[in-house]
């Protein structure tokens, strides 16, 4: 236990995510680092995220507030959740506060997830500092920014597109609440509205690396007063400073153990990894196509089919598949990844997964599904070039042939080669971002000390 009268002094924050694992996770991280450099911590969670995690880290504290879904959300439209979470978050965010500043343990700055932009609102009329943090990449950000300033203009009907700091990016390589906004009702508004009062924050943290995108990030802080703090997974896979940061503490689906004994009695870069993270939901015929393809590499593969999806798998193919495949319903990604014998990681290209990959120095087949996901795959394939992005036919299925020629060419192709020395490149430079004296270490140092005279000041 801290003792009292050192708490005190301490700077405090409360962190202000959206309720889901893509955002909960790399704000969680993000605050270990600031506890670490002796910030304290509270996690505002919903009632709901809190009565269904295991556990929280334990460098942090938690305090609930109320989206108006304490049971959970069951069928509700994106909007109508987003627009209750404004009127019961607000109130109770405001009452949260309002307590801790008259128990003697006032808040200095509330860290709010832009997709709830009235954080901002709330940290304003306590007078105290508001910082957004951005959980998709600079690159993502930027689009939505000029989407949002009128600047890219929808529908797109361009042939290409160049913006600052972008490659040229045609329609379909937008985002897909931009290219095809219909699909998605409601998700088109939150993520545009994002980007609303961002102008206005004290801070704006991008759960990006500044090497990783230099130029587009220089661009916006021009604007915004960025700062790249990423990438948010555990110390102990990047630079072992946190003693117990092993994991990310958090998990929705309960992670299979069978995977890493299975993995260590395989060859080095034999095993291919398949997953398409929390929340994508496949054709029957993209299922059909990947299977096939899996089946018929000469590779092993370990193949992540939530439990909600496996009735999609087809018939018999675990069990004819049982000498070289393993299919689990979830696993400790990080783990996976981290093993020698992982030779390249089929994947939707969520930003998370997609950071996991480039600090692990992980080659990619990109195969994305929605949202920021062709944006990720755009860089991965013509940026960093560090894996190959798969390309659907006219029906949007992704074919057994193509899956195989891209998997072939990372894992033993000559374009593999080059693509295997990129990652080895990044893998090291996305660490050393973190390390004492890196570019998002820096960041993060400078915000502590913004906070720290001002913390004293006002105790
Ligand atoms: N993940 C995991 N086990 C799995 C599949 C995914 O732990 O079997 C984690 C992965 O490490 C990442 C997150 O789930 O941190 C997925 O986030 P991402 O942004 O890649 O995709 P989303 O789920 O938001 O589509």
């Amino acid at each position: 236990m801290e003792k009292e009268d050192t708490q005190k002094v301490k700077p405090h924050c409360l962190i202000l995510p959206f309720p889901i694992q893509g955002h909960i996770n790399p704000m969680l991280q993000f605050s270990k680092r600031l506890a670490h450099k002796g910030i304290k911590i509270t996690l505002a969670a919903t009632k709901h995220i809190f009565k269904t995690t295991q556990h929280f880290p334990n460098s942090i504290s938690v305090e609930t507030i109320s989206d108006g879904f304490d049971e959970g959300i069951g069928s509700t439209s994106t909007d109508a959740y987003v627009a209750e979470f404004q009127r019961v978050g607000s109130r109770t965010l405001t009452d949260l506060l309002a307590k801790f500043r008259s128990s003697g343990r006032a808040v200095d700055c509330i860290i709010y997830d832009p997709f709830l932009p009235w954080g901002l609102g709330v940290a304003k009329e306590f007078g105290i500092t508001g910082a957004a943090f951005l959980t998709q990449s600079c690159a993502v950000n930027i689009i939505y920014y000029h989407v949002y300033k009128g600047k890219l203009k929808m529908p797109l009907l361009e042939k290409e597109y160049l913006f600052p700091g972008l490659p040229v990016l045609e329609p379909w390589e937008f985002p897909s609440f931009i290219y095809d906004p219909e699909q998605h009702p409601g998700s088109f508004e939150l993520v545009l509205n994002q980007i609303k009062d961002v102008e206005e924050a004290d801070f704006v943290f991008v759960n990006s690396i500044y090497e990783l995108e230099k130029e587009v990030t220089d661009w916006m802080s021009k604007f915004w007063q960025v700062k790249t703090i990423g990438p948010t997974i555990p110390s102990m896979y990047l630079d072992k400073k946190l003693l117990d940061d092993k994991d990310y503490g958090l998990s929705i689906f309960k992670p299979v153990d069978a995977c890493i004994n299975w993995l260590d009695k395989k060859p080095p870069k034999s095993v291919i990894y398949v997953s398409f993270g929390s929340m994508a939901e496949l054709q029957n015929e993209q299922m059909e196509e990947l299977s096939q393809a899996l089946k018929s590499t000469n590779n092993y593969f370990i193949w992540i089919v939530r439990s909600s999806e496996q009735s999609k798998l087809p018939n018999n193919f675990v069990k004819e598949t049982f000498e070289k495949g393993l299919i689990v319903s979830w696993c400790s990604q990080l783990e996976v990844l981290a093993h020698d014998s992982i030779g390249c990681f089929v994947t939707h290209c969520g930003w998370n997964s997609t950071l996991e990959a480039l600090s692990l120095g992980v080659p990619m087949v990109a195969m994305p599904w929605w949202s920021d996901q062709s944006v990720n795959a755009k860089f991965v394939m013509n940026v960093w070039k560090m894996g190959i992005r798969v390309r659907p036919d006219v029906n949007n299925v992704v074919r057994k042939g193509e899956i195989v020629r891209c998997v072939k060419d990372v894992i033993e192709g000559e374009g593999g080669e080059e693509i295997r020395k990129n990652t080895r490149k990044w893998r090291d430079l996305t660490r050393e971002a973190i390390e004492k004296g890196g570019s998002s270490d820096r960041n993060i140092e400078e915000f502590v000390n913004v906070l720290n005279p001002r913390s004293l000041n006002s105790k």
